[in-house]
């Protein structure tokens, strides 16, 4: 089953829902637990270091071979992302515009254009466990094609019983490309003003995507109205409630799992676990 753990907005403790969720699971079944959050993963803090496997992620982008090349500016004029342009004497390229989509070389008359591989990022690996592979996923600082490494890193996902997809804060493309393909959404949530604005974005999203979700709220302060109210108009299951507690605040900032330390909390998590296969197997 291919889970997203998803937010509006950052610093909801998506992470640790996904980390918890995926270290309780592996205790009994196989996981991936695959970080999407490329333009800042933080996954690998949970765990213990190891020896990683690192994979280059690279894209297609064009060369000129000024020798063949007649400097028409056809390629110049096909490119919608102005990542080529025509000067006097050469093309110009501009790595940072391209979008690897092949174009130019089609445009190009003379057959002046071959494609060369240009490194945006990396896939790392971890065998955290026989039971619980951590991926990855990191785009190299200043790119832009983000969704390119998540579809890299969640393809490195194999057959796993579970796999666990921590998307990036937010409701832009790489959230979209996360939770491409995903069975079910656990939106994580705190109970504030902002945190149900954004958690009624990030519903929003998994509608359109006809993704069934579930509800985590983090740092429950016990005040939690609103948002169980925004759940019940919705139609939207409130999976688990996580007190804002001191206890739980030190092992977090110890960089540590609940469910590793509470065996009472392992079991929780592994019930979010099942809440969300039951539930998805409903909407089937
Ligand atoms: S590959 Fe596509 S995006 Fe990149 S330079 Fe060529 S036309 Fe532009
Ligand atoms: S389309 Fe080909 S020949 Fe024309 S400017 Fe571009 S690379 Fe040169």
């Amino acid at each position: 089953m291919n889970i997203a753990v998803a937010s509006g907005k950052g610093g909801t403790g998506k992470s640790m829902v996904a980390a918890n969720l995926a270290f309780s699971l592996s205790v009994a079944e196989s996981v991936a637990l695959v970080d999407c959050d490329v333009e800042e993963p933080n996954l690998h803090l949970f765990f213990p270091e190891d020896q990683p496997e690192v994979s280059p992620v690279s894209i297609l982008v064009p060369d000129v071979d000024p020798d063949r090349c007649t400097l028409c500016g056809e390629c110049a004029r096909f490119c919608a992302f102005g990542a080529l342009v025509a000067a006097r004497d050469r093309v110009l390229f501009f790595p940072l515009h391209c979008h690897s989509c092949g174009g130019c070389m089609v445009a190009c008359p003379a057959g002046a254009i071959r494609e060369t591989l240009r490194q945006i990022g990396t896939v790392t690996e971890r065998s955290i466990s026989p039971n619980l592979l951590l991926v990855t996923g990191t785009l190299n600082e200043g790119e832009v094609l983000g969704v390119k490494v998540i579809r890299e890193a969640k393809g490195r996902a194999g057959a796993e019983r579970w796999v666990i997809f921590d998307a990036s804060p937010g409701t832009s493309c790489p959230v979209v490309e996360t939770l491409e393909g995903v069975d079910f959404c656990i939106l994580v949530t705190e109970s504030t003003p902002f945190g149900l604005h954004d958690l009624a974005l990030a519903y929003d999203v998994t509608l359109q995507k006809g993704i069934p979700s579930g509800v985590v709220v983090n740092r429950s302060d016990g005040k939690d109205e609103v948002v169980h109210r925004f759940c019940n108009e919705n139609n939207i299951p409130v999976l688990a409630v996580i007190p804002f507690e001191r206890k739980i605040a030190e092992i977090q900032g110890s960089g540590d799992l609940i469910a590793r330390r509470d065996p009472a909390w392992k079991d929780r998590f592994c019930a979010i676990g099942r809440a969300c296969r039951s539930l998805m197997e409903e909407g089937a």
